[in-house]
């Protein structure tokens, strides 16, 4: 086990706090020796345990026995949408409802493994740059980890309901005035000059060894492997997670083939989908990102190199979305299943829908969205574009006149 650079292949040893290689200044990533899983899985019962991040621990990045900081996330539901299939002319499509995990969004499964990484190297602080939910994920498993916590958000572009559990959860909440893309470049100086502070950013490799696990679960949930997986994409940490526990499923013999991978970005802030689309294999950073989907506003994301490296590698694409029609995904996701998810968990959806009227994605095709967060996260998106109940007198004749039944 190590940690590998994705450009020019420098290792490190797992236990160095350290975030980008020294020799090019690229990401970093873990890597395992296939024998060295093979020894951890068989000697172990992970087959028996319950679905969730931890049932996959021999393919996470800890020795026996390691505290693990947990709050029982991963194990959400795919859940199989008919009248969703039916309405967007699919035979079957499946959503992960990760809105399920602790704190309503997928970043729980790389919070648990990052924090439980951040008690094992002995800091203090741990800290972050959030659009939104990632803080609030840090704020509970640092609560829980007895940990120091700092969260900096863009001033005003947080959705209220992540903002709130930042705040319960006991972290210092720092709004920049500025944007995401901003607040990331200063937590990583700070990280970078105080050895007490672990950034858990997901340009931070061990969150996404914990996001990893989505790909392991959804292959054994279908009891196959779908052959399409559609990604919400905004720092592009999520999609290159999960690409790399579907290759890591692959080289074990668990699963024989690999989906599609889809990222989906939001019209304003679509840096990858505009690479991918002109077929590049540099990307142009957005300036001034915007879209309604906050959790994926952003400009210049991270781990662009890795997610285009999934694209590519599955045969997959990135495209763009607008915002109404990711408005209009998330209300047919509640309408037509229950499955309530905020903005930018709704593209994967409004994508599909775009990619089956194209004829990318034929209608026998077996799909998987990624819905990455809960829909009570931002409310004032629903106050603001969605229709308002009505009103009556307390009165059994005006309520019947309204209902239409006199
Ligand atoms: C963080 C987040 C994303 C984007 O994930 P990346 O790993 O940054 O690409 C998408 N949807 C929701 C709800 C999120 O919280
Ligand atoms: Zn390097």
């Amino acid at each position: 086990m190590k940690l590998k650079c994705i450009s020019c292949s420098r290792e490190y040893p797992i236990d160095e706090m350290i975030y980008y290689c020294k020799s090019c200044n690229d990401l970093l990533e873990v890597v395992y020796d296939t024998s060295e899983f093979e020894k951890k899985a068989s000697s172990s019962d992970w087959r028996r345990l319950p679905l969730s991040v931890w049932r996959y621990h021999p393919f996470l990045p800890f020795k026996d026995g390691a505290t693990r900081i947990a709050l029982n996330e991963g194990g959400t539901g795919l859940h199989k949408c008919e009248r969703l299939a039916a309405f967007l002319g699919l035979k079957t499509i499946h959503i992960k409802n990760e809105g399920e995990n602790p704190t309503g969004s997928f970043k729980d499964r790389g919070m648990t493994v990052g924090v439980s990484k951040a008690l094992e190297l002995g800091v203090s602080w741990v800290i972050c740059a959030s659009t939104g939910n990632t803080s609030a994920s840090l704020a509970a498993y640092a609560a829980r980890a007895g940990l120091k916590r700092i969260v900096l958000i863009p001033s005003g572009k947080v959705a209220y309901g992540k903002l709130a559990q930042a705040m319960m959860c006991g972290a210092q909440v720092v709004q920049v005035k500025g944007n995401f893309d901003e607040a990331l470049e200063m937590v990583m100086d700070l990280a970078e000059r105080y050895k007490d502070v672990y950034l858990l950013n997901s340009v931070n490799p061990f969150r996404l060894e914990g996001q990893k696990t989505l790909a392991f679960e959804v292959c054994e949930q279908l009891g196959h492997v779908p052959d399409w997986i559609v990604v919400p994409v905004g720092n592009a940490g999520n999609i290159s997670a999960i690409w790399k526990g579907l290759q890591e499923s692959k080289s074990l013999g668990y699963i024989s083939k690999l989906p599609r991978m889809v990222g989906v970005q939001a019209a304003g802030a679509a840096p990858i989908a505009e690479a991918f689309e002109k077929g590049s294999s540099e990307i142009k950073f957005i300036e001034k990102p915007e879209t309604i989907a906050t959790a994926i506003r952003i400009g210049a994301p991270q781990s662009w190199k890795k997610a285009l490296k999934a694209i590519h590698e599955s045969n997959g694409l990135a495209t763009k979305v607008t915002d109404e029609e990711i408005l209009s995904a998330q209300g047919s996701m509640a309408k037509l299943e229950g499955i309530f998810v905020e903005p930018a968990s709704a593209t994967p959806v409004a994508a599909a829908k775009n990619l089956i009227r194209n004829g990318t994605i034929k209608k026998d095709d077996e799909v998987v969205c990624v819905a990455t967060g809960h829909g009570l996260k931002d409310p004032d998106v629903i106050t603001k574009f969605f229709e308002k109940p009505i009103e009556v007198e307390a009165d059994i004749k005006a309520l019947e006149h309204i209902l239409g039944l006199s």
